[in-house]
């Protein structure tokens, strides 16, 4: 009781806001405040990215926009320090995964040492990390490791993002792996630059079925 009185004492000295629009949110409200959320538009169905003559399943919660909410949330996630603004994305995410029984693994995308060190977190690894735990599925962060630490790829031409992520990425722990299904983890799918560089990688693995999911696509 005493302890609820302190917590309602701090709620009024700093109210909580919908890191969206800012706005203050009511009592139980959630992360995102609901309007925000019914402004984001859903995923309804998956997409399909073509790597190398295969067609990979792309699985997301929500339609990319430029400067849309989905995106402006995704960047207070991925810099500023909002972990649980991952979190709530990936309890958005893990649904669209159930239909998918034969998988065990989860891996994230991930980004280069010195890039989490100054961040923090890898997004990738947070999202992976909270699916995991709803989906029960394992994670494991040491399949594939970042090589080089590219600027960031969101200003670049398409053919200058895919010639300089090709081999920005490394394998390393694959033994349990082979004829294996994967889901393979990242914020954002665009052009497929990234996840592909990440493929490449995997598809080394023998007879391996890998789905793409991501928050926004
Ligand atoms: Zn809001």
């Amino acid at each position: 009781m005493k302890l609820q009185i302190l917590w309602d004492c701090l709620e009024l000295v700093f109210p909580k806001s919908c890191p969206c629009c800012k706005n203050v949110s009511l009592r139980n409200e959630p992360l995102v405040c609901l309007k925000c959320q019914s402004s984001m538009v859903k995923q309804r169905k998956s997409n399909h990215l073509h790597l190398n003559d295969k067609t990979y399943n792309v699985v997301s919660a929500y339609k990319f926009y430029r400067k849309g909410k989905t995106q402006k949330l995704i960047h207070e996630f991925k810099y500023n320090n909002r972990i649980e603004i991952g979190e709530f994305f990936a309890e958005k995410m893990a649904p669209h995964l159930q239909n998918i029984k034969d998988s065990k693994y989860i891996i994230p995308v991930p980004i280069h040492w010195k890039k989490e060190r100054l961040r923090g977190y890898n997004q990738s690894y947070v999202l992976g990390k909270k699916i995991a735990e709803l989906n029960g599925l394992q994670l494991l962060e040491n399949v594939l490791y970042r090589k080089s630490d590219n600027k960031s790829q969101t200003k670049k031409s398409r053919y200058h993002r895919f010639s300089k992520i090709d081999g920005a990425f490394g394998l390393k722990e694959t033994s349990m792996l082979e004829n294996e299904h994967l889901i393979l983890v990242d914020d954002i799918v665009t052009t497929g630059a990234t996840v592909g560089a990440c493929i490449r990688q995997l598809e080394k693995i023998q007879n391996i079925r890998i789905t793409i999911v991501c928050i926004a696509n």
